[in-house]
């Protein structure tokens, strides 16, 4: 007659606690994935002599999973015999399968003498995992008739039974199902914390995999932000090239020229050093236009205002588009002296500048105002804008006087 029974309601059994952690998937996993064999072993030796009660872990099909703690002698005796280990086995694994699904304690009388026998299921995350059985208990209700009866039934030694039964301790069946309470509490306790320790490592895992991941997203955000912020600082500067730079000639534009020049003129005027600038302006470029169209007349713009720009010191000159067809060079530090020979030199390589358009070949020339302040006589209170007109006077005679000339001569007030 077999007993279901169970010191914990069910439904607190399984520990609700272990819900609020990580789930993790155990159906492939089995109780010595779990635990050490040899942890489970000293566990459940360390029981059975507590308690006085012999015990074994097998799994769902009755397979030892452990070695057997304190077996009796009498038991020891039956499972010697064929007939007698045949009928304990069978025992165990009936017991096993009411365990089973149950997911309870239960007990019930063996099938071999009548000894209280009873399994615990250890049930870890939802899987029923094994049981853990305890037993070979008389309660009081097994004689010696019963013993000699059975000992010749399974051929086993009557005199030698009969010896072991008379030094075997009778328990009542309430100690009986206390002995069991606290294997069950046990089992179940061994279980949730087993669960929580899965769980925690699950969530240390994931932990881990999340941090690396944050980890490289930190880093590629770092590697995008650095090179956007080149991409922007390039557009910036190209902005900002676009924004004082003429479209055509490349040449820095008249916004530039109102900026920079009476910048570059106060300088030299504070610190007294020479200044000279060239204005410079082609010569019948109208002409050009006329015979051989606008495009052709961009085109020749182009490339004389490359010569000019490689005709001068890079960083301290420079060339802005004044008009049209008209430039202005800014030579600081620069002397009127020196500047006419400057701009001989330019007006030779414009002059010799080849130019082909439209499979036609062709030449321009350039006439050229120079003017300056080699010595500064502060009394004089000239401004920037005296010798940018007396650049623009000497120009106008370079033009009267024949043009692909240069004039030149100090600033002047008029
Ligand atoms: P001069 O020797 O007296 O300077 O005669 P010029 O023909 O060069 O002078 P003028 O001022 O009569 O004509 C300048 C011409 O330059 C008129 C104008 O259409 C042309 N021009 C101005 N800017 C551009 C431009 O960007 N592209 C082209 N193709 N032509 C331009
Ligand atoms: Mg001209
Ligand atoms: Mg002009």
């Amino acid at each position: 007659k077999r007993k279901n029974y169970c010191a914990i309601p069910r439904d607190k059994h399984l520990g609700h606690d272990i819900m609020e952690f990580q789930k993790i998937d155990l159906k492939d996993t089995n109780i010595t994935d779990i635990f050490r064999l040899e942890d489970l072993q000293q566990l459940q030796d360390a029981f059975s002599k507590a308690n006085n009660i012999a015990s074994t872990i097998t799994d769902l099909e009755g397979n030892a999973i452990t070695e057997p703690s304190s077996h009796t002698t009498v038991c020891a005796l039956v499972r010697k015999t064929k007939k007698g280990l045949d009928k304990c086995r069978k025992s165990g694994r009936t017991l096993g399968l009411m365990s089973l699904k149950q997911e309870q304690p239960s007990y019930m009388k063996c099938q071999s003498l009548g000894f209280f026998d009873a399994a615990a299921p250890i049930v870890i995350g939802g899987i029923h995992m094994a049981n853990w059985l305890i037993g070979q208990n008389c309660i009081g209700d097994v004689d010696e008739d019963r013993i000699v009866c059975y000992a010749e039934e399974i051929g086993a030694d009557k005199e030698q039974m009969l010896q072991a039964f008379r030094q075997m301790t009778v328990i009542s069946e309430e100690e009986f199902k206390q002995k069991l309470d606290f294997l069950w509490l046990l089992a179940h306790q061994i279980a949730v914390l087993s669960y929580r320790n899965l769980s925690y490592k699950k969530m240390v895992t994931l932990l881990e995999k999340s941090q690396l991941r944050l980890k490289e997203y930190k880093d590629n955000l770092e590697k995008t932000v650095k090179l956007r912020t080149r991409e922007l600082t390039q557009a910036l500067d190209e902005i900002k090239q676009i924004s004082v730079r003429d479209g055509l000639t490349g040449c820095y534009n008249r916004r530039y020229i109102n900026e920079h020049f009476p910048k570059e003129f106060s300088r030299a005027k504070r610190y007294k050093n020479p200044i000279s600038i060239i204005m410079c302006d082609i010569d019948f470029f109208k002409k050009v236009n006329d015979t051989y169209g606008h495009q052709c007349g961009d085109y020749v713009l182009k490339e004389v205002a490359l010569a000019l720009q490689l005709s001068f010191r890079k960083d301290i000159d420079w060339v802005g588009r004044y008009g049209g067809e008209e430039f202005l060079i800014v030579l600081p530090f620069t002397s009127i002296r020196s500047a006419v020979i400057i701009s001989e030199r330019v007006k030779k390589a414009v002059q010799d500048l080849p130019l082909e358009y439209d499979k036609k070949q062709m030449s321009v020339t350039a006439s050229f105002g120079v003017s300056g302040m080699d010595q500064w006589d502060l009394s004089e209170d000239l401004t920037w804008e005296t010798i940018l007109n007396s650049s623009d006077i000497y120009l106008y005679k370079a033009k009267d006087e024949g043009r692909n000339r240069i004039e030149f001569g100090p600033a002047m007030k008029k």
